[in-house]
């Protein structure tokens, strides 16, 4: 065994533990289904003793499966407050969704056009969201619609580039909407949730993501390994590993609560 091997195999628990005791906590915190929990502390497992005991004939697996941890533990935070963000919004698009749906039982009604304003604001089209709430603030009087009164006010003072206010294209018929439009001119199609469901679409990305990189690390770092035992060991873990692998993959994208 080699010095660095010696070296990669030691230093490699410390962002092992930190893998696997993250994975610990979002299982009981519910954060994280047990299936792909246990799946990914197997995978964990597997790195280490890989790292620590490469097969012989094939030495660059300590790095690779050194190299694999080590850029799981720190790519996966980041990973992780995008999908956080994905799933705030998809409450966001919810919320105008639920907006649209009160606006078409009652057309034109006022405090939904508000609604409707206040959630694509925060979805990121300030321009529509201010020109929406100044045609209808009039109707609103501000004894009963403090809040929105104010939300308006404060719009005014950030909402100035010319930038924001740019035409959205309708995604059933693609004409340009100018801001003021709830429903598109030409079509009447809800242009502005279209928008940004396009835009932040499907809160389970995440999970599919880690199921696809969980398999990838496994059979990158992993497989080399099945070289040091003998053939048809090696044949059964290898479809142990890639049964594994597409299972995993195959519950994130098809499984329970995937088709968000
Ligand atoms: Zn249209």
């Amino acid at each position: 065994m080699g010095f660095v091997t010696v070296v990669l195999g030691c230093c490699v628990w410390i962002p092992l533990c930190v893998w696997i005791w993250s994975i610990i906590g979002w299982m009981i915190t519910g954060e994280m289904d047990v299936i792909s929990g246990i799946a990914g502390i197997w995978i964990a497992i597997g790195l280490g003793w890989v790292c620590l005991q490469p097969p012989r004939s094939v030495p660059i697996a300590s790095p690779l499966a050194f190299a694999a941890v080590v850029g799981t533990v720190i790519v996966y935070p980041f990973v992780r407050v995008g999908w956080a963000k994905r799933e705030l919004k998809s409450v966001e698009i919810d919320a105008l969704q639920r907006a649209y749906d009160a606006l078409s039982l009652k057309p034109g009604n006022p405090a939904s056009k508000i609604k409707i304003a206040r959630q694509i604001y925060g979805l990121g089209m300030p321009g529509h969201a201010l020109v929406i709430a100044e045609n209808v603030i009039g109707q609103l009087p501000e004894q009963y619609f403090r809040d929105e009164h104010r939300m308006l006010k404060s719009w005014r003072q950030v909402v100035k580039q010319p930038d924001h206010f740019r035409p959205i294209a309708c995604v059933e018929c693609g004409t340009m909407n100018q801001p003021g439009n709830i429903h598109c001119a030409a079509c009447g199609a809800p242009f502005l949730l279209d928008r940004a469901k396009g835009r932040f679409v499907g809160k389970t990305q995440g999970r599919k993501l880690m199921a696809v990189w969980f398999t990838l690390v496994a059979i990158v770092g992993v497989m080399p390994a099945t070289a040091a035992l003998p053939p048809y060991l090696a044949i059964v873990a290898i479809i142990t590993l890639l049964c594994a692998g597409f299972g995993m993959v195959f519950y994130a994208f098809f499984g329970a609560g995937s088709q968000d």
